[in-house]
């Protein structure tokens, strides 16, 4: 086996940053000419497996056993280890969800290999495959490349492959055994985290304004609200706006929030951490108004504005109200 993709399952379908994972192992089999299998474990997972066999890989491996019926961060981590074992993949990706990060480091103790995370992208260079990622809060980009024989974890950053790449054609399902022992799973989890119901669909807006901690104090949000309903955008928010209870969960873009392509970004007073841009880098136009000129969203934006968000927004509104 080339390149194994191990496949999440939420809400009864593959989760979508499993999704991006099969993107980027289907790019990365193209590139190295290599074949791509997925993995999908559980109890009762026929949708799952029929939904992985309907996009472009090999082989869809389904392994069913009544220890997978919820989450368990053992009994996961085992039986990713037993399927590597046995299959001998080169290469095991995974989108780096907050499941994954539970259980996919068992894996890697547990097979003495190394493990890659938050994965932003790969280069192939002649023999070898480096594996691309942010460290320092973003402030370097590294590439790493691995020297150990068989398989490499790495666990994909959430939005680091886009769903429009994913290619879509009919694989098998071949079934798998493991062998899991009850007494040996240690380790087992509540009902799952439900989301707020009613929240703000942020994928499928055309316009987005997005404000980060410049915005200074939640009193000044009402200037934002102001300006959505002038441009007919929905409102995002970095992660600090979240944490701090001055706009729900649902608004949130980046890698533990949502991830967004609208025609119109506008990042407001956000500085561009990489957990904040991999959910807004795919936007078609991305305009950024922060004060600080060396902020690292104006490498990803198409327009910048160097300026105090607080002057610029009552007059953009205006100006936006009178045309
Ligand atoms: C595991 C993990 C997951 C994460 N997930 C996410 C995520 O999903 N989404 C996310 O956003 N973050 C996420 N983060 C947090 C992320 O690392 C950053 O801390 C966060 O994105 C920073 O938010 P910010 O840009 O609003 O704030 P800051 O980094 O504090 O930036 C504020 C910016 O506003 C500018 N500014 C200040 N005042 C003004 C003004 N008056 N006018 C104009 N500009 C002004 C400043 O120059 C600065 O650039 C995550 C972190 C971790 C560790």
């Amino acid at each position: 086996m080339d390149i194994l993709v191990i496949l999440e399952g939420a809400n009864g379908a593959i989760h979508r940053i499993s999704k991006e994972a099969v993107a980027a192992a289907q790019a990365l089999g193209k590139d190295l000419n290599q074949k791509v299998s997925v993995l999908v474990f559980g109890k009762n997972s026929d949708n799952l497996s029929k939904e992985a066999a309907s996009f472009k890989v090999d082989e869809v491996l389904l392994v069913e056993d009544d220890n997978l019926k919820s989450y368990s961060a053992d009994a996961y981590a085992e039986t990713v280890k037993q399927i590597v074992e046995k299959e001998s993949p080169k290469f095991v990706l995974t989108g780096y969800s907050y499941l994954v990060r539970d259980f996919f480091p068992k894996v890697s103790a547990r097979l003495q290999k190394p493990l890659i995370t938050d994965v932003t992208g790969y280069k192939v260079e002649g023999s070898k495959t480096l594996f691309t990622k942010q460290v320092l809060h973003g402030k370097l980009t590294v590439d790493i490349e691995t020297k150990v024989d068989g398989p490499v974890l790495v666990g994909f950053q959430s939005a680091a492959y886009s769903l429009d790449n994913l290619e879509k054609g009919s694989a098998k399902i071949r079934t798998a055994e493991v062998t899991l022992d009850s007494a040996q799973l240690k380790t087992t989890s509540e009902e799952p985290f439900q989301e707020e119901s009613g929240g703000v669909d942020l994928t499928s807006a055309d316009k987005i304004v997005s404000i980060g901690r410049g915005i200074g104090k939640e009193e000044n949000i009402p200037m934002i609200n102001d300006l959505a309903a002038a441009l007919k955008a929905e409102i995002g928010a970095s992660r600090p706006i979240v944490d701090s209870g001055w706009l729900p969960n649902s608004h949130q873009v980046g890698s533990s929030g949502q991830s967004v392509t609208p025609n119109l970004y506008l990042a407001l007073g956000i500085s561009g951490a990489i957990q904040h841009v991999v959910g807004m880098k795919g936007s078609k136009n991305i305009v950024a108004i922060n004060r600080d000129p060396d902020a690292p969203i104006f490498e990803v934006a198409d327009y910048g504005v160097v300026g105090d968000i607080l002057e610029i927004v009552p007059k953009l509104t205006e100006a936006l109200k009178n045309q």
